[in-house]
């Protein structure tokens, strides 16, 4: 099993060129703490990385990274709401001035909302209570679309994410105040173009 033999040659290459070429960055980062103007919300999927896809280095972007890149509610019960966690680390403690919720074509958790997201495993499905989040939009976009309900539910899932978002009291508020901004974006894996959510008009534009 090479895997990870591979990663720790990737590793001794980022250790004698990216490294190097960033060490005042890191040192920087080390000695100051992190300033991330930006938090990203995107999928745990592979094809999918904001560091890539957005080009930015060390310290640029608090990251979240779950599956289907989703937002829950604001919720106070029990639970180990990770997701939360990050989200009011990344505004209330670092203080980021915009969030982006970035969804993504073909993606699994969308895919396994629609079907059903039956894996096989016996027991409860972690998956099927994470992607309930959005059974609202499923049902909405089964009933009344189209020809490619699984790209117009990933484009809703991003909106329902903004969305709760802004059931955040700390972020509401921030909002309002102008601190902060929400912005969300599409991501076509297989022409590696983003499609950015104007609000306004509920519509993702392509991007040059
Ligand atoms: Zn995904």
């Amino acid at each position: 099993m090479p895997e990870f033999a591979h990663l720790l040659q990737g590793y001794k290459r980022f250790r004698s060129d990216g490294y190097i070429k960033q060490k005042g960055r890191y040192d920087e980062l080390a000695n100051e703490g992190q300033a991330p103007p930006v938090m990203v919300i995107s999928c745990c999927d592979s094809r999918v990385d904001p560091a890539t896809i957005f080009d930015t280095v060390p310290g640029q972007v608090f990251a979240l990274r779950n599956v289907a890149n989703l937002v829950p509610p604001y919720e106070t019960g029990g639970g180990r709401h990770g997701a939360s966690a990050a989200i009011e680390f990344g505004v209330t403690g670092l203080n980021v001035r915009h969030i982006v919720v970035l969804g993504h074509g073909k993606c699994g958790g969308i895919s396994a909302a629609l079907t059903g997201g039956d894996l096989g495993e016996p027991g409860p499905s972690f998956i099927d209570d994470w992607m309930s989040i959005i059974d609202e939009a499923r049902d909405a976009v089964v009933a009344s679309c189209c020809e490619d309900p699984q790209r117009a539910l990933e484009m809703e899932s991003v909106k329902v994410s903004i969305a709760n978002l802004r059931t955040f009291p700390f972020i509401a508020e921030r909002e309002r105040a102008g601190q902060i901004k929400l912005h969300g974006a599409w991501f076509a894996i297989a022409e590696g173009r983003l499609h950015v959510l104007d609000e306004a008009t509920g519509r993702f534009e392509p991007q040059e």
